[in-house]
């Protein structure tokens, strides 16, 4: 397993993690990638996984990286501090590694929430401090509102299909030293990432490195600087097969055939709005939609 630097913190961490949203496996698939190197386990306390986790964890503790995810209604002060202890008590440990804000909640200032993290910090209960699903400008807002500990991280949607964040906050997140990670980096379902992929350039790659689709698919995400990926698979095998995706790297040429053969896209800021505004059912019809379309109309579109 490859690890990459967090940040500039001088720790370093699996470049792939272990994903826990709807993971419904038990102990078992989740101690097989420990043990596969994947020493590197995102939850949240929205997930209902932080259990499991812990569980998974237990005996091992000492030598994994614990990301889970304090949820947008509990931003305020004492909220962050009581979610905090929450996630402890389920995790069954005493620090969590990199606690993040799971997603901007415009209604409480950025200051106070932050404040609440860094006085987690201040008191041993967490390591660092990340976001997830923050823009340029809302990362801005809380790297202003930050006094004592950096924002080390940014969790967000990345994949072969769904290329969203290199319109403008991959580079602004690299140019600043703040780690990428990748989530569904299997585009969510597998399937929709093969949908994106009509001609097989996805198996033609696979078969001229000697890996699988799903290991291709989640190698071009870690062949971006400061990137690292958190695949989540309820197989056992799954789970094994998306720790063989690090220790390796695709070749440019392979990239640039991938980048020309899948149908990829950017979200523009009306789809972006209509995502936040719709309920899940109709969200997924847009994307599914909108993939459908020829590249040229998908961009004007988006
Ligand atoms: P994902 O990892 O892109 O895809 C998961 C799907 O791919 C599952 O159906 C899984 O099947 C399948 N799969 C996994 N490995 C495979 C393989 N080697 N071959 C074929 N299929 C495979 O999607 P995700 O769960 O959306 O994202 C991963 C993690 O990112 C989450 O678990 C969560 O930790 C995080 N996340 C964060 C946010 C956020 O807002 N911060 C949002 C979404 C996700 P099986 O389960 O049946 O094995």
């Amino acid at each position: 397993m490859t690890y990459k630097s967090l940040s500039n913190t001088g720790v370093s961490i699996p470049e792939v993690g272990l994903g826990t949203w709807n993971y419904h496996a038990g102990v078992e698939p989740l101690r097989k990638g420990l043990d596969a190197g994947a020493l590197f386990i995102d939850t949240a306390e929205s997930y209902g996984t932080e259990t499991v986790v812990g569980q998974a964890v237990a005996g091992t503790r000492g030598r994994v990286f614990i990301a889970t995810k304090v949820s947008p209604e509990h931003f305020r002060f004492n909220s962050v501090l009581k979610a905090a202890d929450g996630s402890l008590k389920r995790l069954g440990i005493d620090r969590i590694d990199l606690y993040q804000l799971h997603m901007p909640n415009d209604k409480v200032p950025i200051e106070e929430t932050i404040s609440a993290m860094e006085q987690l910090v201040d008191a041993g209960k967490v390591r660092f401090m990340g976001v997830s699903n923050f823009s340029v400008a809302q990362l801005q807002q809380a790297l202003k509102a930050t006094r004592k500990y950096p924002i080390v991280s940014n969790q967000v949607r990345y994949n072969l299909v769904d290329r969203t964040i290199e319109a403008a906050l991959l580079k602004y997140c690299q140019a600043n030293g703040i780690t990428i990670i990748a989530y569904s980096p299997l585009g969510r379902d597998f399937q929709s990432l093969l949908d994106c992929d009509p001609g097989g350039a996805l198996a033609d790659v696979a078969r001229l490195t000697g890996k699988t689709i799903a290991q291709v698919a989640i190698n071009w995400c870690l062949c971006k600087d400061d990137v690292v990926a958190i695949p989540k698979a309820n197989l056992t095998a799954h789970v094994l097969e998306n720790c063989g995706a690090s220790g390796w790297r695709l070749t440019a040429e392979q990239l640039q055939f991938l980048d020309r053969s899948i149908r990829w896209r950017r979200r523009g800021r009306m789809e972006t709005f209509l995502r936040k505004a719709l309920p899940q059912p109709l969200k997924s019809a847009c994307g599914k939609l909108v993939q459908r379309l020829s590249p040229g109309v998908r961009r004007r579109f988006t």
